[in-house]
């Protein structure tokens, strides 16, 4: 019997089957995250956590947790977690991945037409009255998805299923970045590797869908927004801090790029001053990549199996580090 904590709202399924396995859980029922000093208080004799990507797990969390042996992170990305600093401790860090990858794919792809068909400004405009006549070329023209190039930065998971929906239901031109050749999607998509430059020069739509590291960390500025079409959009389901916000919106201010729509966020929940008043050729959702019922619930079981199999003394199927432990 272990000791666990779960740092926020995850439902009951989740909780009821760790009790069912006999651990003694501590559920924090709340939809917000605990301060740090909270969190280390909360720790202090947890063996188990369960926790969500707005918990910062860093050296001031562990450092308060001298008995931890596992974190079952309920997400694929690990930003939040110093998994370096865990693993040098013997904890053992676990994801959730492959259950979200369709979701967020459907997802990256309903902001890329949003934003190249202008949804959200074709809503708008019919609730505010202003449809008074058809015309040949209204105000809302968009632009053609079908054909199109599509620029997928990090070929991964997400990146594959963003990839195979642009390939095979849109007849795109598939370029991507990866730091390794991905010959499977090639074979399947006839997608081609590309530098980041080259990607960027070429493609109508450019999707993020790289993990948040130190190498991605604003991976977009003006710089790289320069290299860009002035009739590119940027599609971002990744982490915020892979743009540079600011920098984002002077790229469509000053028409550099044509459109964007994003996901995620650099100062999460906020936007960047200036960016929530400006609504032309800007899709925003407040990080809804994997939310749907049925994936959150999928993601919730994946992160409770694996904390299961970590405390039994048994592998993970998603442990991060389990070749580092000592
Ligand atoms: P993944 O399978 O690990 O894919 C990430 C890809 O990025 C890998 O192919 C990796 O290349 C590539 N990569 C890493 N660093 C790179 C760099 N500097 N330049 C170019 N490519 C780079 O992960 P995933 O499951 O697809 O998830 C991707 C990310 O999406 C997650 O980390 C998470 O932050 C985000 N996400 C967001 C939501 C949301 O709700 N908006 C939902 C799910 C996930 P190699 O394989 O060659 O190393």
């Amino acid at each position: 019997m272990a000791k666990i904590l779960i740092t926020q709202h995850i439902g009951e399924a989740g909780v009821q089957k760790l009790r069912e396995a006999g651990h003694e859980v501590t559920y924090r029922d709340e939809t917000e995250p605990m301060t740090l000093a909270e969190l280390q208080t909360a720790v202090r004799y947890t063996e188990g956590l369960v926790c969500l990507l707005t918990d910062k797990v860093d050296t001031a969390v562990l450092d308060a947790a001298p008995h931890l042996k596992m974190i079952a992170n309920v997400a694929v990305g690990y930003d939040n977690i110093d998994v370096g600093v865990a693993s040098k401790r013997g904890i053992l860090v676990s994801n959730t991945p492959d259950v979200l990858t369709e979701t967020t794919a459907d997802h990256a792809f309903a902001l890329l037409l949003a934003i190249a068909r202008r949804v959200p400004e074709a809503d708008a405009f019919m609730r505010a009255g202003s449809y008074e006549k058809f015309e040949m070329f209204p105000p809302l023209l968009g632009l053609d998805v079908y054909g199109k190039t599509l620029g997928v930065v990090g070929m991964g998971r997400i990146g594959a299923a963003v990839a195979r929906r642009g390939a095979l239901g849109f007849g795109m031109k598939v370029l991507y970045t990866a730091n390794g050749v991905k010959t499977a999607v090639e074979q399947e998509l006839s997608a081609q590797k590309a530098t980041l430059p080259e990607l960027l020069r070429q493609s109508d739509f450019v999707s993020i869908n790289v993990p948040l590291t130190p190498e991605t960390h604003h991976l977009f500025t003006l710089e790289t927004f320069r290299q860009m079409k002035p009739t590119a959009c940027l599609i971002n389901t990744a982490r915020g801090p892979v743009i540079k916000e600011d920098d984002l919106l002077v790229a469509l201010r000053e028409g550099i790029i044509w459109g964007a729509a994003l996901d995620v966020f650099e100062a999460e929940p906020k936007m960047a001053p200036g960016l929530a008043e400006y609504h032309e050729r800007l899709v925003v959702a407040p990080h809804l990549g994997s939310a749907t019922g049925e994936t959150r619930q999928k993601m919730v079981e994946t992160a409770v199996t694996n904390l299961l199999a970590g405390l039994a003394g048994q592998p993970p199927p998603n442990a991060l580090n389990a070749e580092q432990l000592p």
